[in-house]
């Protein structure tokens, strides 16, 4: 087979192979529907009610807190608008972040078309929420606070659980999206003052279309998905048995595994990030230095298009991402990036590298050899650079 080093773990990750292993008696032999009252139907039952157990464990939980969805976009839509529709008596303003996921940007956006207020909080220019200016956008109207706990581009870990205590000084609720962060930073609902929390399957080791949410036991919230009575009658659908199994089996190995991965993937990031600085000029690193993701790597090249790196990166076998999102055709610099303040053509010329559990020694050191020459060609390419460098010959 081709090279392949694989750096966008942060797009999705491999589903493990001790996952795989325990979902595939759920497509194959038992494959039951969990609301059927025979023996097949009930150790469906019996499977999900025990991944629910290892979710809420991971988050210090109660099991009767954890419900599963499709994924984080679902979790994040149904903590969003249940909430609102829950207390549009009780007011109508929200507090989220410039830099949340689009889940919750979007979500937001509607909000606002049926009548919501949203404050957008600004970031300083690692990507960290200020609590003053948290507490300063309270109204007596807001019913909702929702900030990511950890940014899926930068990688910046939020003040969480400082966020959660003014949020319920203030009688407001609490959500984060903690889609990035689960299986890779430590998370205790009740020590963090959490309320709500999203997270994925795909992001830590399991199948894609999985996800759960978190409801602490009292939050009003109504429901978003009308149908059945799984769930207990709050989340209809057929329960996604396989997928549901394979998600608590990869949470509970993440958080198993969590110090001792955290440690080797922060010696990992850092060897890249140093790495790349050291060999690359006019490069800086994006997100905080030391609160970041432990597998995150987010930096700026100038005189380059972020586009043309991942080219050349993926014709010598390495996955990435870049600065810019294709919407519509065009392409949008990060709306992240833009939210540190970087220019819009800073912004264009960033590349994330995200690293997980399959990430080696030898895959960083193969990035290591071909990312210089590759920015390089492109320099050799930029009018730009030329301008800058014969600028700076004749200064
Ligand atoms: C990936 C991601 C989501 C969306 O999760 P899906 O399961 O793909 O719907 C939401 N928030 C963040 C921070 C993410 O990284």
């Amino acid at each position: 087979m081709e090279k392949l080093i694989y750096m966008d773990n942060a797009a999705t990750t491999p589903v493990r192979a001790e996952v795989l292993d325990n979902i595939i008696p759920y497509f194959t032999t038992k494959y039951g529907n969990a609301s059927s009252v025979y023996k097949l139907g009930q150790s469906s039952k019996k499977a999900v009610e025990a991944a629910r157990e290892q979710v809420a464990n991971a988050l210090g939980a109660d099991v009767s807190e954890i419900y599963f969805t499709a994924g984080g976009s679902e979790s994040d839509n149904w903590a969003l608008r249940g909430v609102t529709e829950a207390l549009k008596e009780k007011g109508n303003h929200i507090i989220t972040t410039k830099i949340e996921h689009h889940a919750i940007l979007h979500t937001s956006q509607y909000l606002e078309q049926i009548g919501f207020e949203v404050t957008y909080l600004p970031v300083d220019k690692y990507g960290k929420v200020s609590i003053n200016e948290l507490e300063a956008a309270i109204r007596p109207t807001t019913i909702l606070i929702s900030v990511m706990t950890a940014n899926n581009e930068i990688g910046t870990v939020e003040p969480i659980a400082e966020i959660g205590e003014i949020a319920h000084k203030h009688g407001i609720i609490f959500h984060t999206d903690a889609v990035q962060a689960v299986g890779h930073v430590p998370i205790d609902v009740n020590k963090m003052n959490i309320d709500l929390l999203s997270l994925s399957g795909h992001k830590l080791g399991a199948p894609k279309g999985i996800g759960a949410i978190y409801i602490r036991k009292g939050t009003k919230i109504n429901q978003l998905i009308f149908g059945g009575a799984q769930e207990r009658k709050r989340r209809a659908g057929t329960e996604n048995v396989p997928a549901i199994v394979g998600l608590g089996k990869a949470i509970e190995l993440a958080n198993e595994e969590m110090e001792d991965e955290v440690k080797r993937l922060v010696l990992l990031r850092d060897k890249l990030i140093n790495g790349i600085m050291k060999a690359i000029p006019y490069s800086r690193l994006n997100g905080h230095p030391t609160d970041r993701l432990p597998g995150n790597c987010n930096i700026s090249f100038a005189f380059v298009e972020g586009e043309s790196v991942l080219m050349l990166l993926d014709m010598n076998g390495i996955c990435a991402s870049s600065g810019s999102a294709c919407t519509s055709g065009s392409l949008d610099p990060s709306h992240v990036l833009l939210a540190l303040g970087l220019k819009h053509e800073e912004a264009h010329g960033s590349v994330r590298f995200t690293l997980g559990y399959e990430t080696t020694d030898e895959d960083v050191d193969y990035v290591l050899e071909k990312l210089p020459p590759i920015i390089e060609r492109l320099r050799s390419m930029s009018p730009l650079y030329e301008d800058y460098i014969n600028g700076k010959d004749n200064a």
